[in-house]
């Protein structure tokens, strides 16, 4: 028997495959891995589950506690998956710029979300950080797992995420192309690839996003780069991000990004977010300029599921400008 004792246990091990269709013409193999076959449906579920354990571990959270964040969607789903089973409540504040879709899904996991919105100033007490902060303060046993600067959040895939890529492709891996949200997915995975071998590390980032040099405007991708509100006045730069893993960046537009995740679902048959369409666009720029002997892995991080409404609807790219109108 192969039985795991919870969901949580059965997060990690997501399959890696080969791009066909999308890589055509390029001699480099790009090898794609399904983060969003991952209980919790994303790439998250590895630092949630490992942040609950270690605030579990510190005696930061007990029996009968609150887990609170401020969350794009996908880390609040894999808290509440592992708080579902332990008992804990959860109280999510997130932006109106995440989807209906995740919002949706997180109510239906029996967790609390605060719905704020997206754009204001970070020193706002509507800021999504501040109003996770003042609900953490004011619930008794409340935890803030505070996943930007959350030391588990990169560990997690230094341990989990980098060893499953070493040991999938043999040791051949020499690309490593993930998008930077709080940056642990980049930050834990490149660092255990760049221990293992001579790995690149290079980030997918949304052309505005402040990442790769940025103006830190807004963008319509969700879960990735960094954008700063024009009055500012603190670095929110996260800690589990560290810049010096990630070899150079490729900037992806919104269109690019959206259109690639559409052609995944199509011709690859992999139903992803708008994310893995950055991740993969930014992957196909970097095979470009490989040949046959180097072995670029590509992190799609969520599922299409979460996008159904936006990015997998025809409606609204049209009108984000990003579809002609259909023929009349
Ligand atoms: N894509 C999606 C859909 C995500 O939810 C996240 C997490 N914010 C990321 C990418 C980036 O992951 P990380 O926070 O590890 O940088």
């Amino acid at each position: 028997m192969s039985v795991h004792a919870t969901a949580a246990g059965a997060v990690g091990g997501t399959p890696l495959v080969r791009l066909g269709e999308v890589t055509r013409g390029l001699s480099c193999p790009v090898y794609a891995k399904l983060e969003y076959l991952n209980p919790g449906g994303s790439v998250k579920d590895r630092a949630a589950a490992a942040m609950v354990d270690d605030a579990e571990e510190r005696g930061v959270l007990r029996p009968g506690g609150t887990i609170v964040e401020a969350t794009s969607g996908n880390t609040g789903i894999g808290l509440a998956m592992v708080a579902a089973r332990r008992g804990y409540a959860c109280v999510f504040a997130m932006s109106d710029k995440s989807s209906a879709e995740k919002v949706a899904t997180l109510r239906a996991l029996g967790a609390r979300v605060l719905v704020c919105q997206a754009g204001v100033p970070p020193q706002d007490p509507g800021h999504v950080r501040q109003v996770a902060q003042r609900v953490a303060a004011e619930t008794p046993g409340a935890w803030l797992a505070d996943q930007y600067n959350n030391a588990a959040n990169p560990l997690a895939h230094y341990r989990s995420t980098g060893p499953e890529i070493w040991r999938q492709t043999g040791g051949a891996v020499t690309h490593l192309v993930a998008g930077v949200g709080t940056g642990g997915t980049i930050t834990g995975t490149g660092r255990f690839l760049k221990e293992a071998g001579a790995v690149t590390v290079v980030g997918a980032d949304p052309e505005r996003s402040l990442y790769s040099g940025g103006d830190g405007g807004p963008y319509l991708v969700e879960s990735i780069g960094h954008f700063l509100h024009p009055d500012a006045d603190e670095d929110l730069w996260p800690t589990a991000y560290d810049p010096a893993v990630v070899d150079r960046f490729e900037r992806i537009s919104d269109r690019d990004s959206f259109h690639m995740a559409r052609r995944l679902a199509r011709e690859e048959g992999l139903f992803a977010g708008g994310s893995s369409g950055t991740a993969v666009a930014g992957a196909l720029r970097v095979a470009s300029e490989l040949g046959p002997e180097d072995l670029v892995v590509v992190i799609l991080p969520d599922s299409g599921h979460l996008y159904l409404s936006k990015v997998f609807d025809d409606a609204w790219m049209r009108e984000q400008g990003m579809l002609d109108a259909p023929d009349p």
